[in-house]
């Protein structure tokens, strides 16, 4: 009987639950005459990944990208599996048991380091914590930052340091008006930080972060935005690369921070520094182990063989006294259990989404990856479209070839079966519109979009399916 019909449809597990993973079911279900029956299992209670735990609280317009996944998982044929941990609960063989094709989707799940001494200090934090702290991921509920300092840095000028800083520098009024977690607003109200140092080691044609975040740090209630007049001058090679990329997009950018650098600071109550060519080369503590300031080298611009502008130090120094510091120099995908990893990319090598053995550099059957941990982390949430375009072409290809699991046990009963018993707390989809509705009445009753649930007990326990304690 062929494979992805009615009586026989294609069975396929994906590992994950945001922007990625629902874009490939959306992929899957796109595809007539192709019927796929698809469940997502998604390690805790509430899905959609970074758009709930990573996406800034003051970008609630990006949040509404979740009504096209509750749209997606309306189809009948989709279940989800939440608070079910991929290698805890179930295991890639049980998965092949069930199904005849995997996707993982399960994005970069830690942060880069700088490799810098001191790096280690207390009041030395990745950005992407403090991101996952602020928007009441369980996981960083208990996190603890130091915000009695007046100054802190973030170094990287890419939107999560845009983020992170514009957190930082946003009054209490602007932040009630968002679904910050309860505790990050609370801790933000007494908040000493008056000044923040965003950090791009290259210039400013070369800063990562994109235009609506660059001009919206202009737009802030009590932040002024200070650039340094020479800093964001081009130097000849940079200036030689936007005239070649002719790209209105960086001659913006560009403009928007060189309008910076011309403005008469307003004298607001807090000041956010974007500075360009300086790169740390060490944080500074006190005997008791606290980070209280950093050392920067000043950079100058170099062209790579490749035709790329790197930094290279020159020998001028300069130190800022801080008591708080992010490193916010890119996410970084962690390893899979029973699944095959590039540890110096932090991703899984693949081929078009077809995960690749690293001895035979040949296909695993039946085993797929799509959005950051195929690809790395980079681009917006739409780029997780065409990426799962792409991994599930590759899926439906190997299908016509016959290259995919034969699963012992393909009856979609059997599968839940195997994970209550492992998981008896796992929820559905409408458990989780459930907690949806929950936090955004929860929310509505104390003025705000929504109150977050910021831990899996006090989840469950909305549900009922546990006591509280
Ligand atoms: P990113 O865009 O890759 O930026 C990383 C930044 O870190 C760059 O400025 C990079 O500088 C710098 N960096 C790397 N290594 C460094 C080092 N050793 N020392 C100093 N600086 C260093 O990464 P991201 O900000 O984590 O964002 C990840 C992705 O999510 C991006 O695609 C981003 O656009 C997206 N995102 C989007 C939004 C939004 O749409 N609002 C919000 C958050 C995140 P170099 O360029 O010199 O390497």
């Amino acid at each position: 009987m062929p494979l992805g019909t009615t009586e026989h449809p294609l069975r396929v597990a994906v590992i994950g639950s945001g922007p990625a993973a629902f874009y490939a079911v959306e992929q899957l279900f796109k595809k007539p005459p192709l019927v796929a029956e698809v469940d997502m299992f998604e390690r805790l209670p509430a899905p959609h990944g970074l758009v709930r735990y990573g996406v800034a609280p003051d970008h609630a317009k990006i949040k509404n990208v979740t009504r096209a996944y509750d749209t997606i998982a309306e189809n009948a044929r989709f279940r989800f599996f939440g608070n079910v941990e991929y290698g805890k609960h179930v295991t890639l063989a049980d998965l092949s048991r069930h199904y005849h094709q995997v996707i993982f989707a399960t994005g970069a799940q830690t942060d880069r380091q700088m490799g810098v001494p001191g790096e280690d200090l207390a009041g030395s934090h990745a950005a992407t914590e403090f991101v996952a702290w602020y928007n009441a991921h369980p996981d960083y509920r208990e996190c603890q930052f130091d915000l009695s300092a007046q100054r802190a840095v973030v170094v990287g000028v890419g939107n999560v340091a845009i983020d992170v800083a514009r957190i930082l520098m946003r009054t209490p009024e602007e932040l009630v008006k968002t679904d910050i977690a309860t505790h990050a607003l609370e801790a933000l109200r007494n908040s000493n930080i008056r000044e923040v140092f965003l950090l791009g080691r290259r210039g400013p044609a070369q800063a990562a972060f994109t235009n609506p975040e660059v001009k919206e740090i202009g737009e802030m209630a009590d932040a002024d935005v200070i650039v340094r007049v020479d800093e964001v001058q081009l130097d000849p090679l940079s200036q030689a690369q936007v005239d070649a990329a002719n790209d209105r997009e960086l001659t913006r950018k560009i403009e928007i921070l060189q309008g910076y650098g011309a403005r008469t600071p307003q004298g607001k109550r807090r000041r956010l520094h974007v500075r360009f060519l300086v790169s740390p080369v060490a944080l500074l503590g006190d005997g008791s182990g606290r980070v209280t300031g950093i050392r920067l080298v000043r950079n100058r611009l170099v062209a790579s063989e490749t035709g790329s502008i790197n930094a290279e130090a020159t020998g001028e120094f300069e130190e800022l006294e801080v008591g708080l510091v992010f490193r916010s120099v890119g996410y970084r995908g962690v390893s899979l259990p029973d699944v095959p990893f590039d540890d110096r990319r932090g991703v899984v090598p693949n081929d078009k989404g077809r995960v690749l053995d690293p001895e035979s550099k040949r296909p695993v059957a039946g085993v797929y990856v799509t959005g950051w941990i195929k690809r790395g982390p980079s681009g917006v949430i739409g780029t997780n479209k065409p990426d799962a375009v792409e991994t599930v072409n590759s899926m439906v290809a190997d299908l016509e070839q016959g290259s995919h699991w034969q699963p012992a046990e393909p009856d979609a009963r059997a599968i839940e079966a195997l994970v209550l018993a492992r998981q008896p707390l796992a929820v559905t989809y409408a458990d989780w519109r459930s907690l949806d509705a929950l936090e955004c009445s929860n929310g509505q009753a104390c003025g705000r979009p929504r109150v977050k649930f910021a831990s899996v007990e006090e989840m469950l326990a909305a549900l009922g399916r546990v006591t509280p304690t």
